[in-house]
């Protein structure tokens, strides 16, 4: 994944950084877990959960 992208990209719910965890993102704040589909991040707010 780009290192670039992971500057970018935060949590939906909280704004905190992510980081990568083997082939997911996890949110430093609160630990939620995020997939990352064909290199995209799949970062949606818990209320689309
Ligand atoms: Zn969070």
């Amino acid at each position: 994944m780009e290192k670039e992208l992971l500057e970018i990209i935060c949590c939906p719910d909280d704004k905190e950084d992510l980081k990568l965890k083997k082939d997911k993102l996890e949110c430093k704040k609160c630990k939620r877990i995020f997939d990352i589909r064909n290199g995209v991040p799949v970062l949606l707010p818990k209320y689309l959960d």
